[in-house]
């Protein structure tokens, strides 16, 4: 999608240090970050939202295995981290382009505001 700023970092239009980057997806730091650590896990495929995932056969699979590996990558794996994908207006989603969240490096608390 030529307005999606994540299409635009995917595909290296708009220069963005990369965490990790596979054939399916990129990672980078968040630009507002809610945690010491805080990841997005991006497919370079422009997808909506996570309910869309369903037509998606494997790429569930690929985009948590990168959480994973991005959880290894910046140490969180022995840490602790949460991910979290904001589906929707209400949950917070703002860019309509699906990712997720990686964060850690400090507590976190339960439930989520
Ligand atoms: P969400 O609110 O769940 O849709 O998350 C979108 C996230 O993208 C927010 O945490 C923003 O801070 C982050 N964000 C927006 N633009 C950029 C950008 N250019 N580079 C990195 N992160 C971004």
């Amino acid at each position: 999608m030529s307005d999606c700023i994540f299409c635009k970092i995917a595909s290296g239009e708009i220069k963005t240090p990369l965490i990790y980057s596979n054939d399916i997806v990129v990672a980078f730091h968040d630009i507002n970050p809610q945690a010491p650590k805080h990841i997005l896990v991006v497919p370079k495929e422009h997808i909506k939202t996570i309910n869309d995932l369903h037509e998606k056969p494997g790429l569930s699979a690929a985009l948590m295995n990168a959480c994973i590996e991005v959880a290894k990558i910046t140490g969180l794996d022995k840490d602790g981290y949460r991910i979290v994908a904001n589906c929707g207006e209400k949950a917070g989603q703002s860019v309509w382009h699906l990712h997720f969240h990686v964060l850690g490096g400090r507590p976190m608390k339960w439930p989520p505001g």
